[in-house]
């Protein structure tokens, strides 16, 4: 039994409900629950909900959660995938153990099973054709006909499911359907389809198959052999209970697993659906599943958002019934709470102005102390290195700046984080009469930021030595779409927003950059939250922006996009 101080502290909701009444009656021993993803593309956030509910159960109640692939449509799934779920859950936090599962290791009991339904009558072999089967399917409003060959005698039946298995008949020319009724007012009790016939190499079974089971034949009885007791899935199966109940009841399974389902997660400004985000990456409309713009567990991977971020966002949910949109300024924020008080603060120039501070001896550089993360003690402190050249933000220079522009103007003093007062006394000018560089003079009595005069400055800015910064290429990320609501457009593709990527070229970033640990989230003073990219090199760092300090978004509103 789970220990009930922190069941008191847990999430509460009708899954968590029935299971503690399930323990609690002793209904069900020990809880098990499974992931079952298929895997014909990589997880999305929307997964994460899925995961972080079957696992999280798990622990919570002291059961164990299963990893299952649902590998039963060889004409979509690849091996790439199967590893890219593992690598995206064990990311995710979450441990299957010894419990790796997968549909196909069980199409050999599949199989019997499927006999068993045949000899029982229960199952018979039916030659229409799909656009047939469809006409005599009947509609929500209108009972379906029985097939011709519904009447099939059982040792018929049998022999041409063997010769089916055998390889005899071509691809999609016959199937074994469960003998419900046609006249149900469930379609998917109006005889669903138990095999079909497809030639197709099988990550894992390879050609030993020409039939597949369905979703629907091979779901419920592999929880059945893996001891599954909740097995959670998401509204859309609700109308397939009914199925699920009656393949565990007329078949000699092990256990009675039952299904319970739960709302699926969809954000605003994104789509979640595994069709949707194939089709982005097959037409190149991203780079790959881990674009950083991508709502995958591998582009917020790639993108620098932690797990944990991950976690926390899913954990505010409402695990119900309903159908919602999360807006995305919600996993925006959950991002920006976990990475404000975790990640460690740098100096980085995203559009470098060139400063030389005329009074800074040539030649002498500094090493000035910098605290890691103002919000954790624990993170210590770095040195960061001062000379007479240095670069700040362009933006933070105006050369007839308005009074309220607290940074530098001609005349005006800042204070350069961690450094010095210093005050701009002249500028220099290209051809195009662009400012390309500024003269400051420093003030040697205020090193670490404080003058001992008493003297205030409004504002602090960020900068890095010239001598010592290293050159990094730094990628900015907008939402992917424009509009609210893209899976919902006519033309999803159409809504694109076509402004989602900024890459900038000539930034600088301060020297402890270049040794850090490659997978750490950073924020860079006043400019956002970083991580280097994989496509880094030794001479070259990319960063991607995970997300910006400030919720953008109420911006974008009030500007009535
Ligand atoms: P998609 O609709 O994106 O193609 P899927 O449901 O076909 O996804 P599966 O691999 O079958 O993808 O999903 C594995 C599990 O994850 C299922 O139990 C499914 O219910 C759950 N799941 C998928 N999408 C979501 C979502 N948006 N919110 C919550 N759970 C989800
Ligand atoms: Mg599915």
């Amino acid at each position: 039994m789970a220990d009930p101080a922190v069941i008191e502290d847990a999430p509460r909701d009708f899954i968590r409900d029935t299971i503690r009444a399930d323990l609690d009656a002793g209904r069900v021993q020990s809880l098990v629950t499974r992931f079952p993803p298929e895997p014909n593309g990589y997880l999305h956030i929307g997964h994460a909900k899925s995961i972080c509910l079957n696992f999280g159960v798990a622990q919570e109640f002291g059961g164990r959660c299963h990893l299952r692939f649902d590998d039963t449509n060889p004409a979509k799934e690849e091996q790439e995938f199967i590893d890219a779920i593992e690598a995206d859950v064990r990311w995710l936090g979450f441990d299957w153990g010894a419990h790796l599962y997968h549909a196909s290791d069980n199409f050999e009991q599949l199989y019997a099973w499927a006999e068993h339904l045949i000899e029982q009558g229960h199952a018979y072999v039916d030659d229409l054709s799909a656009e047939e089967m469809r006409e005599y399917r009947g509609t929500l409003t209108e009972p379906g006909r029985d097939s011709p060959y519904r009447d099939r005698t059982p040792d018929k039946n049998l022999e041409l499911f063997r010769a089916m298995r055998a390889g005899d008949f071509p691809d999609g020319s016959r199937v074994l359907r469960a003998k419900i009724d046609m006249a149900s007012g469930n379609i998917n009790l109006r005889d669903p389809v138990l095999y079909r016939i497809l030639r197709a190499h099988h990550p894992r079974t390879g050609g030993t198959w020409s039939i597949y089971p369905t979703y629907d034949f091979a779901h419920g009885q592999s929880d059945a052999i893996e001891g599954v007791t909740h097995s959670l899935c998401t509204l859309e199966f609700e109308a397939h209970r009914p199925l699920y109940d009656w393949l565990i009841e007329h078949l000699p399974v092990p256990a009675q697993p039952h299904q319970y389902e739960f709302s699926r997660l969809a954000i605003s400004h994104t789509v979640l659906s595994k069709r949707r985000l194939t089709q982005l990456v097959q037409d190149g409309h991203v780079d790959g599943w881990d674009d950083p713009r991508m709502p995958t567990l591998s582009g917020l991977r790639r993108r620098g958002v932690p797990a944990a971020a991950i976690r926390d966002f899913i954990s505010r949910l409402s695990i119900g019934k309903t159908e919602g949109v999360v807006e995305m300024a919600q996993l925006d924020s959950a991002i920006r709470d976990h990475l404000n008080t975790h990640a460690d603060r740098r100096m980085a120039v995203l559009r470098p102005l060139k400063v030389v501070i005329t009074n800074y001896p040539e030649g002498q550089t500094e090493e000035l102390d910098a605290v890691n993360n103002p919000n954790d003690p624990d993170a210590g402190n770095r040195i960061v290195p001062f000379g007479r050249e240095l670069y700040i933000e362009r933006d933070d220079f105006m050369e007839d700046p308005p009074r309220k522009f607290f940074r530098l103007g001609p005349r005006r003093e800042v204070r350069l984080r961690f450094a010095y007062f210093v005050t701009c006394t002249d500028f220099v000018k290209d051809d195009n009469g662009e400012v390309v560089e500024l003269h400051c003079t420093y003030d040697p009595e205020t090193k670490g930021g404080n003058a001992p005069d008493g003297r205030k400055v409004k504002g602090t800015i960020h900068w890095v030595s010239a001598a010592h910064a290293v050159p990094a290429e730094i990628r900015l990320y907008e939402q992917l779409f424009s509009i609210e609501n893209p899976a919902g457009a006519d033309d999803f593709i159409g809504e694109l927003n076509p402004h989602s990527r900024e890459v900038l070229t000539d930034c600088l970033v301060e020297p402890s950059l270049a040794a850090r640990n490659a997978a750490d989230t950073v924020q860079f003073e006043r400019t956002g939250y970083f991580c280097p990219d994989p496509d880094s090199t030794s001479d070259r760092l990319v960063f991607n922006r995970t997300i910006s300090l400030r919720d953008s978004w109420a911006k974008v509103k009030g500007r009535g996009r």
